[in-house]
C-alpha cells in the first residue's frame, strides 16, 4: 500500500513542480494553479487510501468545515485584503503542522529519537509561524503598529529564547515522558514568533511575509518526517524552498540582507528627516483637466502603480486611460517595483486582472533608464517606492532601497487622496519637486475624470 501511495506522491510532486513553473508567467498562472490543485487532490486521496484504518466521518467533517471557511474567505475577502489573507493562511499552515506533530507526540507508544527530534522541529517552526503570521496580519490590517516595535533588551530576549529552545528541545528528546518540557517548547516557540516579527515593520514587511511563507513549508516538511510521509516532505520542501527564493528576491528589492531585516531594528532610534520635512513640502495641485493637457502633449508615458491603485480598484480605469493614450500614438509602459503594494507580485496580479499586456510591464532595472527619456511619469497610489530619500537620506528607514526614478522624468503627475504617508510612515520629498504635480483624489475617480477630459480635448 505504501509503495502504491509513493507512486501517486511522485505524480503529485511532478504536478506541483509543473504548477510552480507555470505560475512564473501570468498567461500560464491559472493553468499552473489548477495543475497544483490536481496534484494536491491526488496526494490527499493517496494518503487517505494508504492509511487504511481511518475515521472517514471525522475527516469529512474536518474537510467540510475547512472548505466552508476557505470558500467564505475566498469569496468575501477584497482584493486589497489579499495580503492579510496570505499572512493568515501561512499561519494556519504552520499551526496545522505543529498540531499534527503534537498529536504524534501525545500518541501512546514508543517514539524513536529521530521522530522526537522532528516533532520538536515541527512544533517549534510551526508554532513560531503561527504566532508570527498573526502579528504580520495585525500589522497589515492596522491592529498592530506597522512600524518596527522595539523594546529594550529585545535581542537579548531573543537570544535567551533561542538558547532555551535548544536546551528544552534536547530535554524533550531525552525525557519525552516529562510533559512540561514539551509545553515549554510550545510556549517559547509562540513567544519567539511574536518577538521576532514585531520589531520588523515599515518597508521591510514584504521580507517577513515571504519568510513566514517559507517557514510554513519547513514546518510541513518536518511534519512529513514525523509521519514519514513522502508526499508531505516533498510538498513542504517545495513551499520552503520557493518561499526562500521569494525572500531573497524581496531582500534584493529592498537592497537589504536577511540578517539586517531580522535584526536591523536594533538601535532604531534615528529619526527620518523625511518626517521632519512634512510641513515644508509645498506642492502644486492640478485638476484632471490641466493634467489632461500635459498628457496631450506627451509622447511617452510611464505608469507607476502602487498600493493606492489596489485600494481604489482602478486597474480597469488605468487600462482605459492607457488605451486612449495609445490610440493617440503615445507610448505607454508600466513600472513595477518588486515591493509595491502589500504582497509580492501584487501589482502584476492587479494589472493582469485588467488584461494589461504583460509585455508593457517593466521591472525596476529595466524601466529606470527609461525615465530620463519620459515625458510623463504617472504615479498612481505609490509612495514609498518612488521616494528619492531612499537614494540620499542616510537617516531614512528606507535608505538604500532601490526606487523607481520617476523624478528623472520631465513631468511627474502624482495621484493620491491626501498628503498622508505610505506604509513606511515617512513623507515624500518628491511631491514638492519642481517637476512634480499632484492630482488629488481617489485613483479610480481621478482616472475616470481624466479619461473624460482627455476625450474632450
Ligand atoms: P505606499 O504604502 O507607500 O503608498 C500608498 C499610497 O497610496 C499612500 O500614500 C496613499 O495616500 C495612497 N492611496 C491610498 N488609497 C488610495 C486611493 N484610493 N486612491 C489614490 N491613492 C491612494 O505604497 P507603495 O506601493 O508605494 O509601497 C509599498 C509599501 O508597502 C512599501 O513600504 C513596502 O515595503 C510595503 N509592504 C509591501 C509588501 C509587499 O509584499 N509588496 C508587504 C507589506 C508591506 P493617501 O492616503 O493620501 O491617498
Amino acid at each position: 500500500m505504501e509503495k502504491f501511495a509513493n507512486i501517486f506522491y511522485v505524480l503529485a510532486s511532478v504536478l506541483f513542480i509543473l504548477g510552480i513553473k507555470k505560475l512564473s508567467h501570468p498567461k500560464t498562472a491559472r493553468n499552473g494553479n489548477f495543475l497544483a490543485a490536481v496534484g494536491m487532490f491526488i496526494a490527499i486521496v493517496a494518503t487517505l487510501v494508504s492509511y487504511g484504518k481511518i475515521d472517514f466521518q471525522l475527516i469529512a467533517t474536518g474537510m467540510i468545515i475547512g472548505a466552508i471557511i476557505g470558500a467564505t474567505f475566498a469569496i468575501k475577502v477584497e482584493m486589497t485584503q489579499m495580503p492579510q489573507m496570505v499572512a493568515i493562511f501561512n499561519g494556519f499552515g504552520g499551526g496545522a503542522s505543529a498540531l499534527v506533530a503534537a498529536a504524534e507526540f501525545l500518541k501512546t507508544g514508543e517514539i524513536t529519537t529521530f521522530t522526537l527530534g522532528t516533532i520538536v522541529l515541527s512544533v517549534f517552526v510551526g508554532t513560531l509561524t503561527f504566532t508570527g503570521s498573526f502579528i504580520a496580519f495585525g500589522k497589515l490590517q492596522g491592529f498592530v503598529s506597522g512600524q518596527p516595535v522595539v523594546f529594550p533588551g529585545q535581542q537579548m530576549i531573543n537570544a535567551i529564547f533561542a538558547i532555551g529552545m535548544l536546551g528544552i528541545g534536547y530535554m524533550v528528546v531525552q525525557s519525552p515522558s516529562e510533559m512540561y518540557f514539551f509545553y515549554a517548547v510550545v510556549v517559547i516557540s509562540a513567544m519567539m514568533g511574536i518577538t521576532l516579527t514585531i520589531p520588523i515593520g515599515g518597508a521591510d514587511m514584504p521580507v517577513v511575509i515571504s519568510l513566514l511563507n517559507s517557514y510554513s513549508g519547513i514546518a510541513a516538511a518536518a511534519t512529513g518526517f514525523v509521519l514519514m510521509n513522502n508526499g508531505l516532505i516533498i510538498a513542504g520542501a517545495l513551499v520552503g524552498a520557493s518561499g526562500m527564493i521569494l525572500t531573497n528576491i524581496m531582500c534584493k528589492g529592498m537592497n537589504r540582507s536577511l540578517t539586517n531585516v531580522i535584526f536591523g531594528a536594533v538601535g532604531l532610534k534615528k529619526e527620518s528627516t523625511g518626517e521632519g520635512t512634512a510641513k515644508q513640502i509645498t506642492v502644486k495641485s492640478y485638476s484632471t483637466e490641466e493634467a489632461a493637457m500635459i498628457f496631450d502633449a506627451a509622447e511617452k508615458v510611464i505608469v507607476v502603480p502602487g498600493y493606492g491603485l489596489a485600494v481604489a480598484q482602478a486597474q480597469h480605469a488605468v487600462r482605459e486611460v492607457a488605451e486612449f493614450l495609445e490610440s493617440k500614438g503615445k507610448e505607454v509602459l508600466y513600472a513595477i517595483h518588486p515591493v509595491a503594494g502589500r504582497m509580492p507580485g501584487h501589482m502584476n496580479v492587479l494589472l493582469a486582472e485588467a488584461n494589461i499586456p504583460y509585455e508593457q510591464l517593466k521591472d525596476l532595472d529595466e524601466i529606470n533608464p527609461e525615465f530620463e527619456d519620459c515625458d510623463v511619469a504617472l504615479v498612481l497610489g505609490a509612495n514609498d517606492v518612488v521616494n528619492p530619500a531612499a537614494r540620499h537620506d542616510t537617516s531614512s528607514p528606507i535608505y538604500g532601497m532601490p526606487i523607481l526614478d520617476v523624478d528623472k522624468s520631465r513631468t511627474v503627475i502624482i495621484n493620491k487622496r491626501t498628503m498622508n504617508t505610505g506604509f513606511a510612515g515617512i513623507q515624500n520629498e518628491l511631491f514638492g519637486f519642481d517637476n512634480s504635480i499632484m492630482v488629488f483624489g481617489d485613483a479610480k475617480d481621478m482616472l475616470q475624470q481624466l479619461l473624460k477630459d482627455l476625450k474632450e480635448l
